[in-house]
């Protein structure tokens, strides 16, 4: 199969599973998966499947960064916090619909790894840093949409306290060894509401910061 052929597969996939946003198609057409992939899985970059990243963790299937993106209704004034940089695919689809964006992930490495590819494509405005995402980033705050692509029991605290009014969060919850929920949280004047959208499956939210 040829590349363009392989693209075509690429965004039919997607739509036949409910990306219908234009601006989201169009970055998911325009960021190269087959960058964030390495080793023996970088052939199946194009598949929509999830495939093993480094340090245990797995770069998500490509519908489900789609379907999350299209969640989140980002515009190209917001500020975006993502939970989970992981290979950097989820931050660097972001970085074409959003004004700023800044990924933290608790491993080193993934954080390093991730960096580079986004110098090598030029993306520059993400900033990526190691942290434990679960606090947020309370020196960037508040933020007008925040991402987790980790599943914790709840929505942390403190990612509620760091979203602005009118903002918006998309985060799976639910224990790590089960089939998880995607959750979709509005900050309204009056307070916050959830929304369940779909079954999905994520590695854990897991505390503290790997200097790996
Ligand atoms: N969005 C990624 C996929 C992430 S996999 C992509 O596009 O490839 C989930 C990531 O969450 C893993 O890299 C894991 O290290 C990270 N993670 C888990 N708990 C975390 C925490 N408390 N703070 C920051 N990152 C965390």
């Amino acid at each position: 199969m040829d590349k363009a052929e392989q693209k075509m597969r690429f965004l039919y996939a997607l739509r036949s599973k409910g990306v219908t946003d234009t601006r989201v198609l169009a970055a998911m057409e325009s960021i190269d998966r087959g960058l964030f992939v390495r080793g023996i899985f970088a052939d199946r970059a194009y598949e929509d499947v999830p495939l093993p990243i480094a340090c245990g963790q797995t770069i998500s299937q490509p519908s489900v960064v789609a379907l999350m993106t299209q969640a989140l209704e980002v515009s190209p004034r917001d500020k975006v916090l993502e939970v989970g940089t992981g290979s950097g695919y989820q931050a660097a689809i972001l970085s074409q619909l959003a004004r700023r964006v800044y990924t933290v992930d608790r491993h080193k490495r993934l954080v390093r790894e991730a960096d580079a590819v986004f110098k090598a494509l030029d993306l520059a405005n993400i900033t990526a840093f190691a942290a434990d995402g679960s606090f947020g980033l309370p020196d960037q705050a508040p933020f007008d949409r925040i991402i987790l692509t980790a599943a914790a029991e709840d929505p942390p605290g403190p990612l509620l306290a760091q979203l602005r009014i009118g903002g918006i969060m998309v985060l799976p919850v639910g224990q790590s060894d089960a089939v998880q929920s995607l959750i979709k949280v509005t900050r309204g004047e009056s307070g916050l509401e959830y929304e369940e959208l779909r079954p999905v499956r994520f590695v854990p939210l897991v505390e503290g910061l790997v200097q790996d």
